[in-house]
């Protein structure tokens, strides 16, 4: 077909049973949008993996293209912030979920959603940071607005091999802090202490039944994985500190009480990278450009090509993917 594109294309049928399919698409077939890009390059996030194997309902319009992150060239644009040639990224705002998503070569959306890509950043490296390494920077700027400095103390990491928690390592590790990484995968301590973990500890240290308080350990944290682990990275954090909560890679229950916050005047900051306002979007990946080394991003991705979304995608909910995995469209 002239014109046409690949496209990864999820849909259910009458009984709701799920199926993914490589599809060829013209851009007539695209949803409505002002501004046409061609995708250069894509990411398999946790959120990705769990639309593609139906294991959360992420995907809620059907048939759809999932894949929330996309970096690329502009095609065609009637927005007034764009023109043909602008290199682009797009993280969130629904696309893979409501919207057609990455997977596919060419992306329709509102020019309200696009950055504009780093001058100092590749279509790749903006991929290989992707909504995973947008969202801890989200993090480290939500800790830095609360107080946060180095010299309040050590700042844990959990997920820390997972791609939340490694770019979360490689920028705070950079930005001075003295980390400590939780993961369940002890193999990968040299690739931890390599992105600028100073101390690893083991997932299990974190995911039994937290106490109301328990020894002072950190100043901040960053969590990716929620449950009885933020409950008890907040029972552990010290006098005024305060944990960012990203993720629930454990859980989506939080089995905390309130003594931390009460007793210790720990604070509990909310992050969430789909509708963040694009001012903050901006604000994170111009930091990202200055504080995420661009040697450790390269240590910290893999690549796959478009062939290899599916098996990727089910690696990653099983809890098996290392830091960051960029799709080369
Ligand atoms: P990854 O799968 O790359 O990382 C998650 C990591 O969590 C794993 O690598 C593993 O790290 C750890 N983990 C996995 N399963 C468990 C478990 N059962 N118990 C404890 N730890 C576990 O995912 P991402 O980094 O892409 O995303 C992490 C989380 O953040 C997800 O829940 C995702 O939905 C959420 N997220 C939220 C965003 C937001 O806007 N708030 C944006 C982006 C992500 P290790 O092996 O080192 O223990």
């Amino acid at each position: 077909m002239a014109n046409s594109f690949k496209a990864l294309l999820v849909s259910r049928d009458e009984a709701k049973v799920q199926s993914v399919n490589r599809v060829e698409m013209t851009e007539d077939e695209l949803m409505d949008g002002d501004v046409t890009v061609a995708v250069e390059a894509s990411t398999v996030n946790y959120k990705d993996g769990l639309a593609i194997t139906g294991k959360a309902p992420v995907v809620r319009r059907w048939p759809m293209i999932p894949g929330v992150d996309f970096a690329g060239t502009v095609v065609s644009s009637s927005h007034p912030d764009w023109t043909a040639g602008d290199k682009v990224i797009l993280n969130g705002w629904g696309t893979g979920e409501t919207h057609y998503g990455a997977y596919a070569g060419r992306s329709r959306v509102k020019g309200d959603w696009l950055v504009s890509l780093p001058p100092s950043m590749s279509t790749r490296q903006a991929m290989a940071v992707g909504t995973a390494g947008y969202t801890a920077m989200l993090s480290v700027m939500a800790l830095e607005r609360h107080g946060l400095t180095p010299e309040k103390g050590p700042v844990v990491v959990t997920g820390a091999a997972g791609g939340v928690g490694s770019v979360s390592i490689a920028i705070l590790a950079k930005l001075g802090y003295q980390v400590i990484a939780s993961t369940g995968r002890p193999e990968e301590a040299d690739y931890l202490k390599g992105l600028g973990a100073a101390e690893i500890i083991a997932r299990d240290e974190l995911s039994h039944p937290a106490k109301a308080l328990g020894r002072e350990r950190w100043a901040g944290g960053i969590d990716s994985v929620g449950s009885h682990t933020l409950a008890n990275l907040l029972s552990m954090t010290s006098y005024g500190g305060a944990i960012a909560a990203c993720g629930l890679a454990g859980g989506i229950d939080l089995p905390s009480s309130v003594a931390p916050f009460i007793l210790r005047g720990v604070s509990l900051l909310g992050i969430d990278s789909v509708m963040a306002p694009r001012a903050l979007r901006v604000e994170a990946w111009q930091r990202i450009a200055r504080d995420l080394d661009a040697t450790k991003l390269a240590s910290l991705s893999t690549e796959i090509g478009f062939d290899q979304i599916e098996e990727t995608a089910r690696a990653i909910v099983d809890g098996k993917v290392r830091g960051r995995v960029v799709v080369k469209m």
